[in-house]
């Protein structure tokens, strides 16, 4: 058929650390999933032909995401996943199509909502052959067996159908840990951010949204973060803890190393952390405004590097040849003093 099985989807890996300056125990920092090759799979199928005048891609909407969940997700995980996605939605925009799925510990129920999910794939695309969907390499099994989060994007020139899927699955973090709430708005602002990319050409995403994940993950973590410090019930001094803990990444970055070039893999950690510090410190030089809104604002029209530059005011190459050289070797109390208070 011509199909590759797998989805080929990028791991943005389950990093397990201990974190003696945030819990006494194991802590499980930043989970997530992302499929970025979302059209890979299908590359020898003919191109659809869209019509563009209905393309709503990239607008706010009234709709609500749809809620789907394995059966033995509790009703307080959904209704947690829920009051979350609400949150994100009222500070950055409700976007969509988005669907959520809910993936417990018992992967019966998983195969089960697997299923589910297939069926809903060939309703809304119908070009897609179903086993492509089943044959999937990262199902709900999957999730029950490992845990973690993850947005799925289906964007692309062979599927019908448009959106953002974000998993969420019962453990690493498990929706009774405190670490499930940062994950779920960091997954989101993936979904804000590939909103405001609107071409369904991979390779055209891939240049707007940056390949490597210092950019996409780097800001994903730092809005997931600083939104869910600001909530209710989030004890003072939160943010400020956990980007003192990725500082900790800096000393396993190699001599020359520069996080734009970590690939996911190995030392992606490293390029999650200081990506996120890197988002911090170019905040610090402009404003939350500059990135979260104008940049993503003139991202499709413009490109990546010149609303880098409109927004920000250097090049992107600049900006990073001053974070690595200047920002990364002050000291820790003076790269802290740069957070938002
Ligand atoms: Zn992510």
């Amino acid at each position: 058929m011509g199909f590759r099985k797998d989805e080929r989807v990028y791991i943005f890996i389950c990093i397990k650390e201990l974190n003696p300056m945030i819990h006494k125990y194991l802590f499980i920092l930043v989970l997530s999933l992302i499929s970025i090759c979302n059209s890979c799979a299908f590359e020898n199928r003919e191109e659809l032909v869209f019509d563009d005048s209905l393309d709503t891609w990239g607008e706010t909407t009234e709709i609500e995401p749809e809620f789907y969940a394995a059966e033995d997700v509790s009703p307080e995980a959904i209704a947690l996943t829920k009051q979350y996605y609400k949150i994100a939605a009222e500070n950055w925009g409700n976007y969509g199509p988005l669907e959520f799925w809910l993936v417990g510990k018992n992967e019966d129920a998983a195969s089960k909502l697997d299923k589910e999910y297939c069926a809903l794939r060939t309703q809304k695309s119908p070009g897609i052959p179903a086993e492509h969907c089943i044959n999937r390499g990262h199902n709900f099994v999957t999730y029950a067996k490992e845990g973690n989060a993850g947005l799925n994007l289906r964007r692309n020139n062979y599927e019908e159908w448009s959106g953002f899927l974000i998993t969420m699955a019962s453990k690493n973090p498990s929706p009774t840990e405190d670490d499930y709430k940062p994950v779920l708005l960091h997954e989101y602002f993936h979904v804000y951010q590939q909103a405001h990319i609107y071409t369904r050409d991979e390779s055209e995403r891939e240049e707007l949204a940056k390949k490597n994940p210092w950019w996409l993950e780097g800001g994903a973590e730092y809005m997931g973060q600083l939104l869910y410090s600001k909530q209710e019930g989030v004890k003072g001094g939160y943010f400020k803890e956990v980007m003192e803990w990725k500082l900790q990444s800096i000393k396993d970055l190699r001599k020359g190393q520069r996080i734009e070039d970590i690939p996911y893999g190995p030392d992606a950690r490293l390029a999650y952390d200081l990506g996120t510090w890197f988002i911090a410190f170019l905040i610090h030089k402009s404003s939350e405004e500059a990135y979260r809104v104008d940049f993503f604002q003139d991202l499709n029209d413009l490109g990546f590097e010149e609303s880098f530059k409109k927004n920000f005011g250097s090049s992107s190459e600049a900006m990073l040849d001053e974070f690595h050289e200047v920002f990364l070797s002050m000291s820790n109390q003076e790269k802290l003093a740069i957070l938002p208070q």
